[in-house]
């Protein structure tokens, strides 16, 4: 099996491509990272009537993007009486209605830009993997309840009937959620952003950035661009940029592996309704199928121990869907989660006009949606009352090398361990 065969690379319907920059050239706003956060941003400042360059290091959804599990979910990982706990009950309820919203924004630009990339509105299943974990889906039930969420708590058998496993021991389904094939969807937003006037270049990593008379000075190997604002997006996958300060934060690798479409009674038996899901576990499983009907399942963990991950998933599988067997897996790719030490996402200013935002913790496609759209509307107006959370002047997270070590030594025992998820 390929380290590397990332199947939403094989699969996607929607293609980008872009020249590298060159030259010279001013702009209203220059964002650097062509993923979720800055294509959103891309999109609604050309739609806006601004001159926008974004600048992609790589190729567009290279970094979490284009990796991850597809999940659109209506909030961030925490429950929302925890990001309150973090932000204060205003800010906190702010950010928790913002992201309620968030999957609806991201199905409209699916439809308003006719984005190819498998969109399902069948909501998500939370499962649980353990009694504890019920007990925890009955907490954030109540709450999701008590804010009028379209939320049902599933027992054993519902979330049985719904899975088609016999594992999880109750479920929670949000109805405002659904699943995506992400690398479509991200290069549906640049598409999307560049038929209203952005300009997009790929291979073309930002080396610098320096202000200079009011205005930002943004260099390339190969170009030099004057900006009046600037939006680093670059996340988990930031390459240096000599000038920005981009605090970092705790890399959590996760890793995924699909099968062979399961064909036609299989499919119809394994998650019957097109729900995603995800568990309890401290050291997260998820698993959904996309639109051929491939199984694809995924954890924490880094690919240099592959044969560690692959040898338990393998193991996962049998005991989620014995009727699969032991059907092989024919991608595997992995990625890099950006988490901070309270797991909410982070809009940092740059001490000029702009922002770096970073930290989605493992929950980006609605939050990079939202709060890159949000991010260029404050940009431009100077109103940071567009921001579903407030702006902080600097961020500061110690021992980051040595958590991620810690996140991905519990992957390596846990999986080396056992199964889980019941
Ligand atoms: C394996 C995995 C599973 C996940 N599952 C889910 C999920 O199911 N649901 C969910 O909501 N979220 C999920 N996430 C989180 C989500 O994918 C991320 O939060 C999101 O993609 C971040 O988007 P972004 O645009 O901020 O950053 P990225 O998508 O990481 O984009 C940053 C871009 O910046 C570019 N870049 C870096 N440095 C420079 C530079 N100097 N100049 C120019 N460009 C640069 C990079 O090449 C990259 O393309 C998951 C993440 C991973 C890794």
């Amino acid at each position: 099996m390929d380290a590397d065969r990332n199947l939403w690379r094989d699969s996607a319907r929607e293609t980008f491509e872009a020249d590298v920059f060159t030259g010279k050239t001013s702009v209203d706003l220059c964002i650097l990272g062509g993923g979720f956060t800055g294509c959103s941003a891309a999109l609604t400042a050309a739609r806006q009537g601004a001159s926008v360059l974004l600048l992609e290091a790589e190729t567009i959804g290279h970094g979490g993007s284009g990796r991850n599990v597809g999940l659109v979910n209506a909030g961030l990982w925490l429950p929302p009486q925890a990001v309150c706990d973090a932000l204060g009950q205003g800010q906190g309820m702010r950010l928790n209605a913002a992201l309620a919203a968030a999957p609806a924004q991201v199905f409209d630009l699916i439809e308003t830009h006719d984005i190819a990339c498998e969109p399902v509105r069948e909501g998500t299943l939370h499962c649980a993997h353990s009694a504890s974990g019920f007990k925890d889906l009955q907490a954030r039930f109540e709450q999701q309840k008590a804010l009028g969420a379209p939320v049902t708590l599933l027992d054993a058998a519902q979330a049985r009937h719904r899975t088609g496993s016999d594992r999880p021991h109750g479920a929670l389904h949000d109805a405002r959620a659904g699943t995506i094939q992400p690398l479509a969807y991200a290069r549906g937003l640049a598409r999307a952003a560049a038929q209203h006037g952005a300009r997009i270049h790929e291979h073309s990593p930002v080396t610098s950035v320096a202000q200079d008379g009011g205005e930002w000075i943004v260099t390339t190997a190969q170009g030099i661009v004057h900006a009046s604002k600037i939006l680093i997006a670059t996340n988990a996958y930031h390459q240096p940029v000599k000038g920005a300060d981009v605090p970092s934060t705790t890399p959590v690798h996760y890793f995924q592996l699909a099968t062979a479409p399961l064909g036609h009674n299989l499919a119809a038996q394994v998650l019957p309704g097109g729900e995603g899901c995800w568990d309890t576990g401290t050291v997260m499983t998820s698993f959904r199928k996309d639109q051929a009907g491939r199984l694809i399942l995924g954890a924490m963990g880094k690919p240099d121990a592959l044969g560690l991950h692959a040898d338990w998933a393998r193991r996962m599988l049998a005991r989620l869907f014995p009727q699969i067997g032991d059907a092989a897996f024919l991608h595997f790719w992995s990625g890099r989660i950006s988490m901070t030490s309270d797991h909410i996402p982070k809009v940092m200013r740059l001490g000029g006009p702009g922002y770096a935002i970073f930290g989605y913790s493992g929950r980006g496609i609605g939050p990079g949606t939202v709060i890159g759209a949000s991010a260029a509307m404050a940009l431009l107006s100077g109103d940071e009352a567009h921001l579903p959370l407030d702006a902080v002047d600097g961020y500061d997270e110690a021992f980051t090398g040595i958590k991620g070590q810690f996140y991905e030594l519990a992957a390596r025992i846990a999986h080396a361990g056992g199964a889980r998820l019941g």
